[in-house]
């Protein structure tokens, strides 16, 4: 067997930037192939850009691929597209994600149905096709991407906050079936991180989140990242269902 083929395989939806960036590296840097993901063809330049920039630095091997995880065929070929390319699929991070903001009494129901497909819908595609793998390998490790505004709610994000609650009540589901397997399914509720999603906050917003943070930041797109790495590794294995906030104080 291989290097290559011995490392363990990690699929990070979502990767072109921001968080599943951060994320797609660190698990590199902790010695796995890496599948970067793209939502189209469109952003797949972005996501080849990190899988070079990726294997360049860490020496592993990495894939990009383009596949709208909201569609459950190019969900399930993303990774198809994984196991065929590195044998297995360890870990999965479901990152992909959208807000679509706007008070209940307006918004559309194509605003909240575009949140709840790509954020719950996604999350649970990749959930069912990479779980098969993982109860044949007896090992796994998921890790969903939900938020603070899962837990406690947020004016404007009625779509957003009930995509990311129903991630938390998917993970614990799942952990509860899988567990016997080996295979830990735990979601991670980052507070506000600095990204493409955040930059859309005016000055006045941003200084009245930060306002709430006990840490008086933002936070970064590592701060996820490094939770992440310890999620997915094998010191990891005696914690399951878990909701873990990321947010520096701000929900306490
Ligand atoms: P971001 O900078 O806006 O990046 C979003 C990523 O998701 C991009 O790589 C994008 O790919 C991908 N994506 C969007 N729709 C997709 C689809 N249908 N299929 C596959 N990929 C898709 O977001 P972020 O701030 O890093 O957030 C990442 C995750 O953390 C999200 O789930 C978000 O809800 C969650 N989160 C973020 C914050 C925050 O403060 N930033 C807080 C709590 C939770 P393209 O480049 O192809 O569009």
């Amino acid at each position: 067997m291989t290097e290559s083929e011995n490392r363990r395989c990690a699929v990070v939806t979502g990767s072109t930037r921001g968080i599943g960036r951060a994320v797609a590296r660190e698990l590199a840097a902790a010695g796995m192939n890496v599948v970067v993901n793209s939502s189209s063809e469109r952003s797949l330049p972005a996501a080849e850009a990190v899988a070079a920039e990726i294997a360049e630095e860490f020496g592993v091997e990495t894939l990009a691929v383009a596949a709208n995880v909201a569609i459950e065929e190019e969900a399930n070929a993303l990774i198809a597209a994984a196991a065929e390319a590195n044998g297995r699929v360890d870990v999965l991070v479901n990152n992909a994600g959208i807000t679509r903001d706007g008070l209940a009494a307006r918004m559309s129901d194509d605003d909240f149905d575009a949140v709840i497909d790509i954020n719950l819908k996604g999350t649970f595609h990749c959930c069912r096709a990479a779980a098969k793998l993982m109860m044949k390998q007896r090992w796994g490790r998921i890790v969903n991407m939900s938020s603070v505004v899962g837990v406690y709610g947020n004016v404007g994000q009625v779509n957003y906050a009930a995509s990311k609650a129903g991630v938390i009540g998917l993970t614990k589901s799942l952990a509860r079936e899988l567990a016997r397997r080996n295979i830990t399914a735990n979601a991670v509720a980052p507070g506000f991180i600095a990204t493409d999603m955040t930059d859309a906050l005016s000055d006045a917003q941003r200084e009245a989140i930060v306002s709430r943070i006990g840490s008086g930041r933002l936070g970064e797109p590592d701060d996820i990242a490094h939770l992440v790495r310890f999620l997915a590794s094998d010191e990891a294995s005696y914690i399951t269902g878990q909701v873990i906030c990321v947010d520096g104080g701000m929900s306490l």
